[in-house]
């Protein structure tokens, strides 16, 4: 049965790296309609909107999509269309595996890590109150009013929201995934010891869930810092982790660097009626247009949507296609070359085109 899928190209590299993935997923044989889709700069121009209504309706209607790196304007009064797709779709679950692939330049050789990153509350939910604003003096006399801690006048307040809800639907995800996908081990992530009403709460709420799936998986709690300290010492002993969201946006890129960098990081954005992915990495402006960046990262997300897709043969044939490339150190992007000017280093089209090969 075909699959229909929405596909953004984006901006910048966005639409030669997406070329480059489409190309492969079509080589691996999977049936897919392809539902093509300006945002981001072009539609700004056709639509004078960055994010038209259209999008939305068309990803909702196909319940999975799949994008390239979306700019967001500075200074425009623009927000960011990432933000915007992850709060229109619910998408409340930020997955990112970071796994070493030979070939690349990792810090570490057996990481294989997937980290769940809580996408909607904690300091980036968005609450905050400007320095000595009228609405930002107010909190703060209110908060000083009633506990003893006081805040200084001259402070700015973001607000880390916290709840039982977002906390078990993460913590649910993570470990439903790690059951489906063979993994043995969850680690959720916290500043319990300091943070008591917010990690805290996250700890206990989440450790409430884990407890359903002690019989199938391990399940381990480890406070952020010392996490950091132990993924770069020995990155092989955890498996799935689970997080709030500001510690996993800074784990995540962790994990990025320890396997070869955002080139190579893919990643997938999961709601309970809707799943996009996408690579890590921005729209990296100056190289637009070259044919010169790595698909590696849009080629990977691809993977994890046909695995989402239950497409797992051709995922798995994808994903062996895209490692025996980078492997082979042949037909890879500058950016996996040795020497970064060296001249062999192949375009976005022909290290797709050399991956489609090996789909044959
Ligand atoms: P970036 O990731 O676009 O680029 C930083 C540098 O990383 C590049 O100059 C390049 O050297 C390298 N790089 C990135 N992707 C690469 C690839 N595929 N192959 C080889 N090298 C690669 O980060 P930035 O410059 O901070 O952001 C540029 C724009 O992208 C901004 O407008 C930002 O808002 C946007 N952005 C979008 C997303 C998204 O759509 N999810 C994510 C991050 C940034």
């Amino acid at each position: 049965m075909a699959h229909n899928v929405t596909l953004l190209p984006g901006d910048g590299i966005g639409p030669e790296v997406t070329s480059a993935m489409r190309k492969c997923v079509d080589a691996t044989g999977v049936d897919i309609n392809w539902e093509v889709l300006e945002v981001g700069e072009h539609s700004m121009k056709e639509h004078g909107t960055p994010m038209p209504d259209h999008v939305l309706d068309s990803i909702r209607k196909n319940k999975v999509a799949i994008k390239g790196p979306i700019v967001t304007p500075v200074g425009t009064g623009f927000r960011s269309v990432n933000v915007l797709l992850r709060q229109e779709l619910d998408l409340f679950a930020c997955v990112r595996p970071s796994k070493c692939y030979e070939g690349t330049k990792t810090k570490a050789d057996k990481v294989d890590i997937v980290l769940f990153r809580e996408n909607t509350e904690d300091l980036y939910a968005g609450i905050e109150f400007e320095q000595g604003s009228d609405e930002c003096l107010k909190i703060i006399k209110e908060i000083n009013g009633i506990q003893k801690r006081q805040i200084k006048d001259d402070a700015g307040i973001s607000i880390k929201p916290i709840s039982i809800s977002a906390t078990k639907r993460i913590v649910k995800a993570a470990c439903e995934y790690a059951i489906k996908n063979n993994r043995k081990k969850v680690t959720i992530v916290h500043k319990a010891n300091i943070m008591k009403y917010t990690d805290g709460l996250f700890l206990k709420e989440g450790m409430e869930i884990m407890k359903a799936y002690e019989d199938k998986l391990i399940i381990r709690e480890c406070i952020v810092d010392n996490l950091c300290m132990q993924l770069v010492q020995r990155p092989d002993h955890f498996d799935v982790l689970v997080m709030p969201n500001l510690y996993g946006d800074l784990v995540s890129d962790l994990c990025a660097g320890l396997v070869g960098g955002l080139g190579i990081a893919p990643g997938a954005n999961i709601g309970d009626e809707v799943a996009l992915f996408e690579p890590v990495h921005g729209s990296a402006p100056k190289y637009a247009g070259q044919d010169k960046c790595n698909p590696t990262a849009t080629l990977l997300s691809a993977v994890l949507m046909l695995r989402h897709l239950r497409e797992t043969d051709a995922a798995d044939r994808l994903e062996a296609a895209v490692q025996a490339v980078l492997k082979e150190g042949k037909h890879v992007t500058y950016d996996l070359k040795e020497d970064r000017e060296d001249s062999s280093a192949a375009t976005t089209t022909q290290m797709g085109d050399a991956i489609c090969e090996k789909l044959k």
